[in-house]
């Protein structure tokens, strides 16, 4: 197995609701999401010490009456199937760790995958936009949107708990996008808004950006509460 991991959160309160995490970065991502704040790990994976797989075992099995599981995320994890993304996550379900991982969607061939040999116990999606030629906008490259479109209804449909989730950007995402979203969601188990973080982000002309306000974040909530009533927000 090649697989690289350039990050490690021993323990996270935050990566999965509900639980106890321990929460891996995988390097690069097939997006540029202006807002993303981990482009150095998308860019210049080279400049961050990988982690030894065994230091992340170790640590599992140290603490594995306080850990619940893991959080996958990156960059983007579909990215390293052929590194063996597969094999690691039947690893760490192996060794009795349940599973998060977080994706863009953008290869619905890995989802299904993942989804049929049951590799992991939670899914997070990523919906940039409204799903047309605003997507490409918000995902900062080409898209080709009936990948986006599959994943969202192998997720939908896998049986597993999952969130799709969108990061509001003002002056990216307005009410009504965030609508339309919701709507083409609806039915949809869990939608979670995310607040944006200026720091960091990539685009550095969104870094002085103030997020929305508690006032204005409660009405987007609302807007998507019309078509998914399971819309929680997340960072406010
Ligand atoms: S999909 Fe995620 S990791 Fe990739 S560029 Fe967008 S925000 Fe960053």
């Amino acid at each position: 197995m090649s697989l690289v991991i350039k990050g490690f959160i021993e323990t996270s309160f935050i990566d999965w609701d509900g639980k106890v995490v321990s929460t891996l970065f995988l390097p690069r991502c097939n997006f540029r999401c202006p807002f993303c704040h981990n482009a150095g790990l998308v860019e210049s994976p080279q400049n961050y010490e990988t982690i030894p797989l065994s230091r992340i075992e170790n640590f599992l099995q140290e603490h594995r009456d306080f850990i619940d599981g893991i959080c996958l995320t990156g960059g983007e994890p579909c990215l390293h199937v052929n590194a063996g993304l597969f094999e690691f996550l039947q690893r760490i379900k192996q060794l009795g760790f349940a599973i998060k991982l977080d994706t863009n969607g953008a290869d619905p061939n890995c989802l299904k995958k993942i989804i049929d040999q049951r590799l992991v116990d939670y899914l997070a999606m990523d919906i940039k936009a409204p799903l047309d030629e605003r997507y490409e906008k918000l995902a900062g490259v080409k898209i080709d949107l009936n990948k986006i479109k599959q994943s969202i209804e192998l997720i939908r449909a896998c049986g597993l708990p999952y969130e799709f989730r969108t990061t509001v950007v003002p002056t990216l995402l307005d009410n009504q996008d965030v609508a339309e979203i919701a709507e083409y969601l609806s039915g949809a188990k869990k939608f979670v808004l995310q607040q944006f973080v200026a720091e960091n982000a990539w685009d550095d002309s969104l870094r002085g950006l103030k997020p929305y306000l508690k006032e204005e974040f409660d009405e987007l909530i609302q807007v998507a509460r019309k078509f998914i009533p399971q819309t929680l927000a997340r960072g406010v």
